[in-house]
């Protein structure tokens, strides 16, 4: 993509109304436009983020037998009234509107009770279990406090995954398959170290449900883990009989500050129950179906990374989320040889930005290091000289000159060794 084409515009200063770091670096850099608090739009640079990080959880999930669906934004109140959660009171963070002729509607804050009915048309006999679905959809969610940027949209990707399965032996075996496979994706995000596997209120049904947390200090969460991070706790399941179970003692579980970027429950047959889904088992005897779902917060997950990864002069994406791999800058009247240079990173299936625009070197440096590409390679007269190309790692200070040649092969090998 040339730069004087892409859809962007970098600022020098985070607009004042803006108090959280992610929306601040992600405006400036062009990634992220807001339209009000916990309302953000997506441009061409942020879009590329996005279906990167969806990308991961995709590969993910299809390796443990998830088949990608998508449901739909407006539900029917009937759907959620067999749970009693239409109910402002249950679930307060419901988004309402009404049909022409009066209907009541909501906007999908969850799409639990939504899967659950379509999966009851799939969904007969023991033949037809187990079932595992998910989709990337918008959440709308009426979130009374939106400050932590696009870490608590009002509006947000989600990825849900829904399972259904003969018995709890079925079904545990997922749940196992799926932290295995939410940690793969953290890992493959840049974030595994930070991430932990943590214990939380299972609800009616089972004792404890998972939440993945990520160290981050603008994260809203607290959560208590101990030296060796073996042992990590919500606060809700801290009571005498989890430290005995988990071998630990509460002096030893210290608070850490974290954001939840997923977080998977079990349902037992307790929402199956409620909403009278069942199937024929082998004796021919009705049973209730086994459920689970498991979240993940996409563009929490965007701004999260952005909070963590990032200097002075802007973000610093993990090359597996970079919008671009290679940032092409050209110095002075050399637009023939880096037109060239461009179409050849190109064709050799690398993603560049070519900043082809009549600026200062130093706002393209400057751009180049606020959009956070992981490389840049700068392409001018001078260089020219000696047949090279200047290349510069984004967190690094120093600069490498290259041969023209080798230039190619030479950010192929620098690119694997980020991923
Ligand atoms: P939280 O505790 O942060 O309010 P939650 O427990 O309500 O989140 P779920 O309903 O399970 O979260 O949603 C699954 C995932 O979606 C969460 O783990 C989180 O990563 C993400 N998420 C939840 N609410 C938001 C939001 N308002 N904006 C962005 N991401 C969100
Ligand atoms: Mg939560």
């Amino acid at each position: 993509m040339k730069r004087s084409q892409l859809f962007v515009k970098t600022l020098k200063d985070a607009p004042a109304d803006e108090v959280a770091k992610n929306a601040q670096l992600l405006i400036r850099a062009g990634f992220v436009y807001k339209v009000m608090a916990g309302v953000y739009a997506y441009t061409p640079l942020g879009i590329r983020v996005i279906e990167k990080i969806k990308q991961i959880v995709r590969e993910e999930m299809d390796a443990i037998g998830g088949a990608e669906l998508i449901m739909t934004a407006l539900q029917r109140p009937d759907t959620w009234k067999e749970t009693k959660r239409w109910d402002d009171e249950v679930v307060d963070v419901w988004f309402k509107t009404k049909l022409k002729d009066e209907q009541e509607l909501g906007l999908a804050w969850s799409h639990e009770e939504a899967i659950i009915e379509m999966m009851k048309t799939h969904v007969s006999s023991y033949k037809d279990l187990p079932q595992y679905v998910y989709q990337f959809q918008t959440k709308f969610r009426n979130e009374l406090r939106s400050k932590s940027g696009i870490m608590r949209g009002r509006e947000f990707v989600m990825k849900d995954m829904y399972s259904a399965c003969l018995d709890s032996e079925q079904h545990e075996k997922f749940y196992q398959d799926c932290i295995d496979a939410y940690m793969r994706v953290f890992d493959r995000l840049g974030i595994g170290e930070d991430t932990f596997v943590t214990f939380a209120d299972g609800g009616a049904f089972t004792k404890f449900s998972h939440e993945f947390q990520t160290v981050c200090d603008a994260g809203e969460d607290t959560v208590y883990m101990n030296e060796d991070r073996t042992v990590v706790l919500n606060e809700e399941v801290m009571n005498d009989e989890t430290l005995a179970e988990m071998n630990v003692t509460k002096e030893e579980l210290k608070p850490v500050v974290t954001a939840e970027v997923g977080n998977i429950f079990n349902f037992g047959t307790q929402k199956s129950e409620e909403m009278d889904f069942s199937f024929t088992n082998s004796d021919g005897k009705k049973q209730f179906v086994h459920l689970g779902s498991y979240g993940i917060g996409i563009t929490r997950v965007m701004g999260v990374i952005a909070e963590k990864m990032s200097d002075e002069k802007g973000l610093i994406w993990h090359a597996n989320v970079a919008p671009y791999q290679v940032c092409l800058a050209s110095i002075g009247d050399v637009s023939e040889q880096a037109e060239n240079l461009y179409k050849e990173l190109m064709k050799n299936g690398i993603e560049v930005l070519y900043d082809d625009r009549d600026v200062r070197p130093g706002d393209k440096f400057a751009d180049a290091d606020l959009m956070g590409i992981p490389i840049r390679v700068v392409i001018s007269s001078r260089s020219l000289e000696n047949n090279e190309v200047e290349v510069k790692m984004r967190e690094s200070d120093d600069a490498e000159m290259v041969n023209l040649s080798d230039a190619i092969e030479s950010i192929k090998r620098k690119l694997s060794a980020l991923e």
